[in-house]
């Protein structure tokens, strides 16, 4: 009696006091329920089964934002200045580097009431995952091949070393997104576009023959941003010194402004752009939510 009057009793949706039967809500770690109708208000990527009601009306509020940004900031950007990495025709990304945000193009999040996008600042690492084929029917070596893309995430084992500032910037649910490239293949070679475009993002080196080809030649980005921070600091020492010698004090203070420009091409350096990226999609916050 005790597990059909629990399990098939008649609940009320804590968003909208609807009833809920057991098949179409979701339990909150509070004990509360969500019915389906409500879980569209939230994102595709987070599991309200984690959080609790009033985390989950936050996180609405916080969808309601995205959406707004995404269509003020997002959808007006030219076809041409995104990068789009679709397979399977459903699974994907589509970059924009104008706001250095992007979006994960997936059939679940199609369903639900708001768009929202995802920081390029706040991916804190990527790679390749398979899924081996199971199946002994002559199938390909992999079921599926994609790539993980790791968020710094305010929850999660990962946040525990974090510090206030870090997880201020940090993503409030999303640890990472596993973004499908191609099934039932035997090699991860599907992968190489999206991999190496996240590559020419962060300024890594790339691991295509072609790519380290070039690199032998020209170096890889993230060094020759090095270089670039490396010759900025030098310069301005150099300034710094002459102007201390000459007693100029608009001199002095030109040297100063050329410092702190070369520390912040060292910053960019060590923290492969997000630094940059972190103040780009900081504008289009703003712009987007006027504040
Ligand atoms: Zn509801």
């Amino acid at each position: 009696m005790g597990f059909f009057s629990n399990a098939f009793s008649k609940q009320t949706c804590v968003f909208c006091n609807n009833e809920v039967g057991a098949l179409s809500r979701k339990k909150l770690v509070d004990k509360n329920y969500i019915c389906k109708e409500c879980e569209k208000n939230c994102s595709a990527f987070l599991d309200p089964a984690r959080f609790d009601t009033e985390y989950i009306k936050q996180h609405m509020e916080y969808m309601k934002k995205q959406d707004i940004l995404y269509k003020k900031e997002f959808e007006p950007i030219d076809k041409k200045q995104k990068d789009r990495f679709v397979k399977e025709g459903y699974y994907g990304v589509e970059f924009a580097d104008e706001i250095a945000m992007f979006e994960v193009i997936d059939p679940k999040a199609n369903k639900r009431n708001y768009k929202e996008l995802f920081r390029y600042d706040q991916i804190k690492d990527y790679e390749i995952y398979t899924k081996e084929n199971m199946s002994t029917e002559g199938g390909k070596k992999y079921a599926e091949v994609g790539v993980k893309i790791k968020m710094s995430c305010q929850i999660g084992p990962s946040s525990a070393g974090m510090s206030d500032e870090e997880k201020k910037h940090a993503h409030p649910y999303v640890e990472e997104l596993n973004i499908l490239c191609a099934r039932n293949v035997d090699n991860t070679s599907d992968t190489s576009l999206l991999i190496g475009h996240l590559n020419k993002i962060f300024g890594r080196g790339s691991d295509t023959v072609f790519g380290s080809i070039k690199e032998s030649i020209v170096g890889t980005e993230h060094e020759r941003q090095g270089y670039k921070a490396g010759a900025d600091a030098l310069k301005a020492l150099g300034s710094m010194a002459k102007a201390k010698m000459s007693g100029d004090e608009n001199a002095e203070e030109e040297a100063k402004e050329k410092m702190e420009q070369a520390v912040d091409s060292s910053f960019a350096f060590v923290s492969e752009n997000r630094t940059t990226y972190a103040r780009i999609a900081d504008d289009a916050e703003k712009r987007a939510w006027g504040e």
